[in-house]
């Protein structure tokens, strides 16, 4: 079969790309390519939006058995016993905060609502976008905010034009087709100064990189972007904004884990020596997520 030119890096914007591999899973077969010069690498050709929006009208249900408020006790149980999502959704709130003196929050692809809880509980006015309905009768029942029913139309990118002191996708740009386009969009509602904090998976981390192709988050048509530091970095520095802070945050529920361990010294052995891995990723920023801050300029 004959492969349609790679256009330039959507992260870097660099002509050196090439060709990776093809990725097969149940959904079916996506070419990967890949940047020379940054590392990022991403699904081309791109998936189309119907066949995205097909693929998580299909998958991406939650449990059709459950009453919002039988879900909402297991979103609430599985946060007391893991609470990652809280501890993330705080430590980037807080970061915003110290960046930021504005007031006003944008929470885009909010999920169960766990950063526009911590963005209320900082004491921003938030304002939060979840596409998903049963996501966003959690979030009311978890913060009393109705949720916008979308994620970024040109309708609301229009309507908010400097809108926002702080802006937070978590876990969301990996999944977006348009990337550049996005960033744009949300350049475009930030006031001058505002913030923008990213968070993805981090494709340039150490466990990334011995994994390789075997990467968990190659995960198509669901995650179609696999961004570096680098590659973040500059799809953000080319389109108007400074780098004001980057982290990576390596977190995976080591305690269960490694529950399976029958002795309890073998067991707190592993954690500690699994915990004291990650740290060591983070301070040279080559965890699991990486989570950018940029400035608009
Ligand atoms: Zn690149």
């Amino acid at each position: 079969m004959r492969r349609l030119p790679i256009p330039k890096c959507l992260a870097c914007e660099s002509a050196t790309t090439t060709f990776w591999f093809e990725k097969s899973n149940d959904h079916g077969r996506y070419p990967i390519s890949r940047c020379k010069s940054c590392g990022s690498a991403w699904v081309y050709p791109r998936p189309s939006e119907d066949a995205i929006r097909q693929f998580y009208e299909k998958y991406n249900r939650h449990p059709v058995d459950l009453s919002i408020d039988a879900l909402f006790g297991r979103v609430l149980q599985q946060e007391r016993d893991y609470p990652n999502s809280t501890i993330d959704a705080q430590r980037m709130v807080a970061r915003c905060r110290t960046l930021t003196r504005g007031g006003k929050f944008l929470d885009v692809g909010a999920g169960y609502g766990f950063s526009s809880r911590a963005a209320l509980d900082a004491g921003f006015e938030v304002t939060a976008l979840e596409p998903s309905s049963v996501s966003r009768a959690i979030i009311k029942k978890l913060t009393d905010l109705t949720a916008e029913p979308n994620m970024l139309t040109d309708a609301f990118v229009q309507a908010h034009p400097g809108g926002f002191d702080a802006i937070l996708l978590s876990q969301v740009l990996e999944h977006m087709l348009d990337v550049q386009a996005v960033i744009d969009q949300l350049g475009s509602m930030l006031a001058q100064g505002g913030i923008l904090c990213l968070a993805v998976p981090h494709f340039g981390s150490t466990i990334s990189r011995v994994q390789g192709k075997r990467d968990m988050f190659i995960s198509p048509p669901e995650h179609v972007n696999f961004f570096t530091r680098a590659g973040l970095e500059k799809l953000l520095t080319g389109r108007g904004f400074a780098i004001a802070q980057t982290d990576t945050v390596s977190r995976v529920d080591v305690d269960r884990k490694l529950a399976r361990l029958p002795v309890r010294r073998v067991r707190d052995a592993a954690a500690r020596a699994a915990n004291a891995m990650f740290s060591a990723m983070d301070a040279t920023k080559t965890g699991m997520f990486l989570n950018v801050y940029a400035r608009r300029a």
